[in-house]
Formats: structure tokens, sequence, C-alpha cells
């Protein structure tokens, strides 16, 4: 950090623009630094060309611009890329860009490690170290935005809230950088882009509906039998399956926006016939579609991948049911870029 002097993209765009005015340097000077900032994605002063030399220096003597960056990212064999993304204070998280179909998704951090304690989950060993600004979220969008240019020649096309912790928990910065993700004054991607995926905090999915989202949700449930999920995700310790469904349903009340159900099918332990019944039931009391997510292995030994055939199982028993089912096949396993894996290995080892 440069001391004494201010994070100037810790300002929204009406203070920039009240910050000149009070200088009597004209208010419009605030929306093209803001401009510059978040659409051209400027790390120094000196780029504002549109900008007298004085009032650069002067921006200079009283802020700074603090950036992440990728000190290194690992291609997988297909086509994945992982970023080790450094923040500002040197602290490490990931981000992962996906290429699938002519599309081009990337998968960002809001948190630094995660306090939910998910026992499946890499990223839950690491605790959580502190929640990320809604700028450092912005960065990965656009350091992620000009990778996909380079190396699949075309923009980013979707984002999921699906790395490293809970936006829930996150909740004022990941709406901000949504804001700015979306907003025409920075990148101005529509907001049905972007997937938010909470471990299942009901306070804050009614929050989140009556802030009128627009971008899509996705709800980690994994198990459909309350006292089962209960011991593998100690969220639903606090907030039961009925309090979640109920959650859902104001939230598709208000935004008519599907839930996605993101479940994982592990060998022993919801691989059986009365664990598929249940996700039926609760995916035929509110609107939604179930996505199976392969397990990818984090070592730990009560967790291990259902087989195929199990997953046929689900497949055939969800699709008679009439709900529509995707399998997401993992992505990037081979440099620990999937699902639950991101765990920023090589950096923020104790
Ligand atoms: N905190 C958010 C985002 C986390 S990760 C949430 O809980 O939804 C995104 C998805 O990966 C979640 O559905 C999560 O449950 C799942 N996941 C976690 N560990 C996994 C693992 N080892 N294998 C496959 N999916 C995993």
């Amino acid at each position: 950090m440069e001391s004494g002097k201010k994070d100037i993209r810790s300002m929204s765009e009406a203070q920039l623009r009240d910050f000149f005015s009070s200088r009597g340097l004209g208010a419009y000077r605030g929306s093209q630094v803001h401009q510059w900032l978040w659409q051209k994605g400027a790390s120094t002063f000196e780029e504002m060309t549109s900008l007298s030399r004085a009032v650069r220096d002067e921006l200079d003597k009283e802020f700074f611009i603090p950036k992440a960056r990728i000190p290194h990212c690992q291609h997988s064999s297909d086509g994945t890329i992982k970023n080790a993304i450094e923040l500002p204070d040197g602290l490490i998280v990931e981000s992962v860009l996906i290429p699938a179909d002519g599309r081009t998704t990337l998968c960002v951090s809001c948190q630094v490690g995660c306090a939910m304690g998910c026992a499946f989950c890499a990223t839950a060993r690491l605790k959580r170290t502190r929640d990320l600004t809604a700028a450092e979220i912005y960065d990965q969008v656009l350091l992620a935005e000009a990778q996909s240019i380079e190396y699949f020649s075309r923009p980013l096309s979707n984002i999921v809230f699906m790395g490293m912790g809970e936006p829930t928990m996150n909740y004022s910065q990941v709406m901000r950088a949504i804001e700015l993700i979306t907003s025409d004054a920075a990148l101005g991607m529509s907001p049905r882009r972007i997937t938010v995926s909470t471990v299942g905090n009901a306070r804050m999915i009614r929050r989140m509906a009556d802030d009128g989202a627009r971008f899509h949700l996705a709800v980690s449930l994994h198990w459909a039998i309350q006292e089962k999920r209960a011991t593998i995700m100690p969220i639903a310790q606090s907030v039961p399956l009925d309090e979640l469904l109920d959650s859902l349903n104001y939230w598709y009340s208000k935004t008519k926006s599907r839930v996605t159900l993101e479940y994982v099918i592990w060998k022993g332990l919801n691989d059986g016939i009365e664990d598929v019944k249940a996700l039926i039931a609760f995916a035929r009391r509110v609107p939604s579609k179930v996505n199976l997510i392969e397990y990818n292995d984090i070592g730990d030994e009560r967790f291990s991948t259902a087989s195929r055939e199990v997953t046929r199982m689900y497949i055939d028993a969800l699709e008679a049911a009439g709900i529509t089912t995707v399998v997401r096949y993992s992505k990037g396993r081979d440099i620990d870029a999937a699902c639950g894996q991101l765990a920023g290995k090589r950096e923020n080892k104790e």
C-alpha cells in the first residue's frame, strides 16, 4: 500500500465527480477518470491522456491504483486456464477460464479462503482470510477478458461466482462488482450471463431478490435429505431445507428466473434411490433445473466419485420426473482447476 494515498478505485463515479467539482476542475473529469479506471483498465494516471498533465500529477499525489495481477497461470490439456491472482497485499486467489462450445466462461473468486466449511471442498480448508473488494473481483474479469481474446479470439461470454469464497458473505462487494461488469460505463455485459452460486444462505437469497437481482442463481444442494446434508454442509445446521426452499420460491416469485440446483453424487453417501427421490421431490417444489457436477478429488477418503451407472440412474430418474438435468463434466482437473479444487496450492501455504 502506498502510504497516505487513497485507493481511487474505492470511489464511485459520483464521488469522483464531487472530487473534481469541489476543486473547480469540472465534474465531467470524474466521469473520465471513472472510464479510464473501469472501462479501459488503466493501471497508472500517466495513461489517462485525455486529462492534462497537471490534473494527472494532482491525482498521483492523492491517489494510487492498486491492481491485481497474474504472477503465473497454468494451461490444462482441455484448454482450461487457471490463474493465480495476486492481490495488492500479496494474498493469492484463483480464477479459472473455461472455453467450451464457442463460449468462454470465467469462474471468479470473491474471498480469500472460505468460512462455510463444506466437508468436500478444498477452499474450506483455507478458512477465510479476508473478503475481496469489488475492484479485486473486477480485475479478475478484466484480466480474463484479455486472455480470452488472446487465446480463444473472443470476449468472455459468461461469468460464474463459483471460485473461492461464498458470494453472499461478501455481499456488497460482489454486488458492486456485478454492477461494474454489467454497467455500460464499464464492461457492459448482460446480467443474464452471470451466475452467483451460494451454499444456501436463505436470508441473503431473499435479500438478493429484494434488491432486484437480474443474474442467475445457483444453489449448492448436494443432498436433499436435511439430516444428511447437515453432515457435510454446516450451513444446513442453521438453514434447514424447508427454509432454503421457501427462500428459493421467494427468489423465483421476484425474479422469474429458475434456480440451478448444483449436486455432486458421492459413492456410498447420496447414491441411493431414496436420495434421488428426495432430490426429485425438492426440485418439484421450486422452478428449477438440476446441474450434476462431477466430484473432483480433494484427497479426503470420505468422498469419492459415484460410478457412471449411478450418475445414469440419477439422470434417468430426474428426466422421467420431467426435471431439466445437465451434467457438468469436469474441466481443468489436471491442473487442480476444477470445482472445489481451488486452494491456491502453491502460494498460501502455511
Ligand atoms: N460458495 C459457493 C461457490 C463455491 S464453489 C457455493 O457454495 O455454491 C462452486 C461449486 O463447486 C459449488 O456447488 C460447490 O459445492 C462445488 N464443489 C465444491 N467442492 C467440490 C468438489 N470437490 N468437487 C466438485 N464440486 C465441488
